[in-house]
C-alpha cells in the first residue's frame, strides 16, 4: 500500500481504479520514413483537412460574432498556405527523410523563434498563430478527432487540470480527481465542489504514472490517497463512506425547511452551478434558487462559439427546471485560468488583470449580444436574472445597459417575448466596485459579492498560485470591512446583496454574514443543506 498526502478540496470518499489523464496534444516524435513522397502526400491531406476546419470555423464565427471575430480564422488559412512555412516543412521531409509531424514541429519552433525575437509587437504576436496552425496541422495527421475518452468510472489522476479540460469530461465516469499540482482556489477545485466529486490536489511528483490501473481509495476529507490499500484500511474507509452516506441522508431531512435562525432571521440559500448537468444536484439538495451560473463553462465545453440557439436551449432548460425560483446567470467570465482556444486570447503578462470577462464582452460586442439575446429569450420561461462579472465602473454598467436596449429592440422587432422586469445585478469582486458600491447600487437591482476575486485583488495575492496559499485570506479584515460596506450601500439604496464566492460556504462565517445583513448565500449544491443546518442553529 502507498499513502500520499495532498490538499482535499472537496470532501467525500471514492474507491476505484486510478486512470491517468492523457493530454490530447501528444509529444511529437521523430522517426525515419522509407518514402519522402508518401510523407509529402500525408502533409497535403493534413493541410486540406486543417484548411477545411478553418473555413468552417470562419463561417461559424462570421455568422455568430461578426467579421472582427472571424478574421483570425481567415488569417490562419492564409498562414497555412504560406510558401516559406510549407517549403520549410517539405524541405525537412525530403532532405532528412523523416515523418511529417516532426517536420511541422521543427518548422514551427523555427518560425516562433523568428517572430518572438522581432521588435514589432504585432509581429511578436504572430508567434502564437504559428503555434496554433502547427498544432492544428499535427492533430490533422492523427486519425479522427482523438480526445480523451473514459470507458468506466475511475479516479482521474493528472499533473494538473485546466477548467476547459475538466468541463469536457464525462462526469458520470469520474469518481474523484487527484492531481500533482493545483491550487485550492482554482476553478478546477471549484468545479469539483460544484459537482460534489471528492478531489485532492498538490499530491506532488510521488503520484506516479505506474499507479495507473491500480485500486485506489481517495479520502477528500483528510487529503490522503491509498494506492492498493490494505484490507483493514479499505474496510475503515468503506465504513467512513457509509457513515458519510448516513450523514447526507440525515441532512436530506432538512429538505423543504426554511433557512431561518432561531431568532427568526431569514436568508436565501442558493446554489452555484456550471452547467445544466448540475441541476440534478441543485434539486436534490433543495436550493432556493441558483445564485451563480458560471456561463463561461458552456463556452469551455465547446470547440467553437456556442450559438444563440444552443445557449437559449440551455438557459431555458435551467429556468424551467427551477420552476419559478430565481436563476442568476452570470455573463461570460472568460480569461485568466479559464482559457478557450477558439477565443484566441492573447498571451498576457498578468491575465488575471487582463483582457477578460466584461472587458471582452464590451470589446467584442457580437459575442456579448449573442449571449444576451439568448438570455432575454429564455427569460420568458422562468425567473432569470443576469449579472455581470469584473465590474469596476458605473460607465461599464451604462454601456451594458445600452447594449441591452439594443438587444431588447431587436427582440421587439421580431415580436419575441421576454421578461420586461428582468433583474440586473453586478458582481462585487474588485476593490473598485466596493468603493463605488453606493453609486453602482443606483444602477442595478442586486449585488453578488465574489469573494474569490475580491480577496485576490484586495490582498494582491494570486488565487492560482499554490505557493501563496498561506497568504490568501478571505477572512482578512480588509475583506470583512468591504463586505460590510457593500451590504450597507446596497441596503441604503434598497437593493439586496448576496455572496457567491467560496467564502459563502464557510460555516464558521455564517453567523458573521447574518449579522452583517447579507440577504443571500450561494454555495456548491452539496453544501446547501449543510448551510441550512448551520443557519437554523444560529441565534
Ligand atoms: C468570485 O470571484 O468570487 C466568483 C464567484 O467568481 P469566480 O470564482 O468564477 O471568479
Ligand atoms: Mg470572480
Amino acid at each position: 500500500m502507498v499513502i500520499l498526502s495532498g490538499k482535499g478540496v472537496c470532501g467525500g470518499i471514492a474507491i476505484g481504479k486510478m486512470q491517468f489523464y492523457k493530454k490530447e496534444s501528444a509529444a511529437i516524435t521523430r522517426y525515419k520514413v522509407d518514402s519522402a513522397e508518401q510523407e509529402l502526400k500525408r502533409l497535403e491531406l493534413a493541410k486540406e483537412k486543417a484548411a477545411k476546419q478553418l473555413q468552417a470555423l470562419y463561417e461559424k464565427a462570421l455568422a455568430e460574432v461578426g467579421e472582427s471575430g472571424a478574421m483570425i480564422f481567415e488569417a490562419h488559412q492564409m498562414m497555412l498556405e504560406d510558401e516559406d512555412y510549407l517549403d520549410s516543412i517539405k524541405n525537412i521531409i525530403s532532405t532528412q527523410k523523416v515523418n511529417a509531424e516532426y517536420a511541422v514541429g521543427v518548422t514551427c519552433d523555427h518560425f516562433v523563434q523568428i517572430f518572438s525575437s522581432m521588435d514589432d509587437d504585432y509581429m511578436k504576436e504572430r508567434a502564437a498563430d504559428i503555434k496554433d496552425i502547427s498544432e492544428r496541422l499535427v492533430k490533422a495527421f492523427q486519425e479522427g478527432e482523438g480526445g480523451f475518452v473514459l470507458t468506466e468510472p475511475v479516479i482521474l489522476a493528472a499533473e494538473d487540470l485546466a477548467p476547459s479540460e475538466t468541463v469536457q469530461m464525462d462526469k458520470s465516469k469520474i469518481l474523484s480527481f487527484v492531481t500533482r499540482q493545483g491550487s485550492v482556489n482554482s476553478h478546477t477545485a471549484i468545479l469539483a465542489r460544484t459537482m460534489n466529486i471528492p478531489a485532492i490536489i498538490g499530491l506532488g511528483q510521488e503520484l506516479l504514472m505506474e499507479y495507473d490501473g491500480k485500486l485506489t481509495v481517495v479520502d477528500g476529507y483528510s487529503g490522503q490517497i491509498y494506492i492498493e490499500p490494505d484490507e483493514d484500511i479499505l474496510q475503515k474507509l468503506q465504513e467512513k463512506k457509509a457513515k458519510e452516506e448516513v450523514r447526507r441522508a440525515l441532512l436530506l431531512e432538512l429538505k423543504g425547511k426554511d433557512n431561518v435562525t432561531k431568532s427568526g432571521k431569514r436568508v436565501e440559500v442558493y446554489a452555484n452551478i456550471g452547467s445544466a448537468e448540475d441541476i440534478g444536484e441543485v434539486l436534490k439538495n433543495d436550493a432556493g434558487g441558483i445564485g451563480l451560473l458560471r456561463s463561461e463553462f458552456i463556452y469551455l465545453n465547446k470547440n467553437t462559439f456556442p450559438t444563440e440557439e444552443e445557449q437559449f436551449g440551455i438557459y431555458k432548460y435551467i429556468a424551467e427546471s427551477m420552476a419559478g425560483k430565481k436563476v442568476i446567470i452570470r455573463t461570460l467570465d472568460i480569461g485568466a485560468d479559464k482559457q478557450v482556444e477558439y477565443f484566441n486570447l492573447p498571451k498576457e503578462e498578468n491575465p488575471a488583470m487582463g483582457y477578460r470577462a466584461i472587458r471582452i464582452c464590451l470589446t467584442q460586442k457580437e459575442i456579448f449580444k449573442t449571449q444576451l439575446r439568448a438570455l432575454y429569450r429564455a427569460s420568458a420561461y422562468g425567473n432569470i436574472a443576469i449579472m455581470f462579472p469584473m465590474i469596476i465602473s458605473v460607465e461599464e454598467v451604462e454601456e451594458i445597459k445600452e447594449i441591452i436596449e439594443e438587444v431588447k429592440g431587436e427582440l421587439d422587432v421580431l415580436g419575441i417575448a421576454y421578461n420586461q422586469g428582468l433583474e440586473l445585478g453586478v458582481m462585487i469582486e474588485t476593490p473598485a466596485a466596493v468603493m463605488i458600491s453606493d453609486l453602482l447600487a443606483k444602477e442595478v437591482d442586486f449585488f453578488s459579492i465574489g469573494t474569490n476575486d475580491l480577496t485576490q485583488y484586495t490582498t494582491a495575492v494570486d488565487r492560482q498560485n499554490p505557493k501563496l496559499e498561506r497568504f490568501y485570506h478571505p477572512h482578512h479584515p480588509a475583506i470583512l470591512r468591504m463586505l460590510q460596506m457593500t451590504v450597507d450601500n446596497a441596503h441604503k439604496n434598497g437593493i439586496w446583496v448576496g455572496i457567491c464566492g467560496e467564502l459563502a460556504a464557510d460555516l464558521s462565517m455564517t453567523e458573521t454574514f447574518l449579522k452583517m445583513g447579507v440577504d443571500e448565500l450561494s454555495v456548491a449544491p452539496g453544501m446547501v443543506l449543510e448551510l441550512r443546518k448551520t443557519i437554523r442553529e444560529c441565534d
